[in-house]
């Protein structure tokens, strides 16, 4: 027998996180994470952390909503969650402006598609019970565009993604919830990009019957841990009477761990699967931070530093094509154009972590995900700047450093 090598440990390097997301995990997160003690999923703090994590992320989302908690795991196990209650058969409008819109729709033609269509092209299921409205890359999705679909096709579910990563857009929600109630549809929102970083309440959508976020972005809680969702009572009901093929991502079913029994708040959870102590500890910090900071007061902040940083690269001669308050998707100045991934790789090369978008046209993505400081956006326009003339393109660095000034000193006189 072969002796079987011991790898050296693992070192992971600290990167400046500057791109659609993971965002910077706070530090009082990763000390709740790193020093919880070690007790069991049914431990009474355990439990009452779950349960009060569950009331603060009822505040984050500005809902009453009994069935508001939150999914192990990443983004998807939230989405996943969400899109359980779409059935085979069932019709569906989703409206697609990028890539993360593009893989819920991949995921809802998976649920809704039947056992012949899934077996027929397993990976990328065609059904025609999901009409898939597309919106250029780089374009929102409005309320008129919505209002269209759903007035011809009358489905029974609707979905959207509220902010569209992959493009940096911001789709119109409020056209969306309208639409919805105007057609009698259950609207679905991806909110993995939006929620902790945008001023908004579920609540004041009430076409909208499902949200999912995620814990890695506006959230800052990546220490895999708990990806936020909210039900109102109309799908759950809708949800109980079909039933959905899943136990895990079961909405009535892992609600129980929260202490969500039969609708109503119980004092304590009930098992659902081994939750981590760890995870609950880390969960209730971020959640406690973003309530500590306020939600109106924290996307006041991203709205200001984005213009801080918009201004900055289109001082740069870049082209911003996006409209999100925590990313920047730009094309590269005129002389330099093509050149985006080289430039996103060469940035990475130093632990300065942009992104390129994941489908066509290749773009810049630069993010400020808990990088809220004069500082923090100094840092990353500096860096962007060396990048553009390390590949041998120039920058006026006297024009950048007037718009950081401007921005920065007027902020300082209008404390
Ligand atoms: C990031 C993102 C996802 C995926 O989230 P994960 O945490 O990677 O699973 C889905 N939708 C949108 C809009 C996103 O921005």
């Amino acid at each position: 027998m072969t002796e079987i090598a011991t790898f050296p440990q693992l070192h992971i390097p600290n990167t400046i996180a500057a791109g659609p997301g993971p965002g910077n995990t706070d530090a009082r997160v990763l000390a709740r994470f790193a020093n919880a003690g070690l007790a069991d999923h049914m431990h009474p703090d355990v439990l009452r952390g779950m349960v009060e994590c569950k009331e603060m992320l009822r505040k984050v989302m500005g809902t009453d909503n009994v069935h508001t908690f939150g999914v192990a795991g990443t983004g998807w196990s939230g989405l996943d969650m969400m899109f359980s209650a779409v059935m085979p058969g069932d019709k569906v409008v989703m409206f697609v402006n990028g890539t993360f819109s593009g893989i819920d729709g991949l995921t809802v033609r998976m649920k809704a598609a039947t056992a012949e269509e899934l077996a027929e092209n397993s990976l990328d299921p065609q059904t025609d019970n999901v009409v898939v409205i597309n919106v250029p890359h780089g374009e929102s999705v409005t309320g008129e565009i919505v209002e269209a679909a759903l007035a011809e096709h009358k489905p029974k579910w609707a979905a959207m993604s509220h902010w569209e990563t992959g493009s940096g857009r911001v789709n119109d929600v409020q056209g969306f919830s309208d639409a919805c109630e105007r057609h009698g549809a259950m609207g679905l929102v991806d909110a993995v990009s939006s929620l902790g970083v945008g001023d908004f309440s579920i609540d004041d959508y009430p076409g909208v019957h499902g949200w999912a976020s995620c814990p890695q972005k506006g959230i800052c809680c990546l220490p895999l841990t708990y990806a936020p969702v909210s039900f109102s009572d109309h799908y759950i009901e809708t949800l109980r009477a079909t039933g959905t093929r899943t136990f895990c991502h079961h909405p009535i079913l892992e609600a129980r761990h929260w202490g969500i029994i039969d609708g109503n708040d119980v004092e304590k959870g009930t098992y659902h699967r081994t939750h981590s102590a760890y995870a609950v500890s880390a969960f209730h910090e971020a959640l406690r931070l973003c309530l500590e900071q306020g939600i109106a007061r924290r996307a006041a902040d991203y709205a200001f530093h984005e213009a801080a940083l918009r201004d900055c690269v289109e001082a740069m001669g870049c082209q911003v094509t996006s409209n999100m308050p925590s990313l920047v998707v730009l094309n590269l100045p005129e002389t330099m154009a093509g050149r985006e991934m080289e430039l996103v790789q060469h940035c990475r090369a130093q632990n300065f972590g942009i992104w390129p978008t994941l489908s066509a046209p290749v773009q810049v993505r630069i993010g400020i995900l808990n990088l809220l400081s004069e500082a923090a956006i100094t840092d990353i326009v500096t860096r962007f700047a060396q990048a553009i003339r390390d590949l041998g393109g120039s920058v006026d660095q006297s024009r950048v450093d007037a718009v950081l000034r401007q921005h920065y000193s007027a902020a300082i006189a209008a404390e």
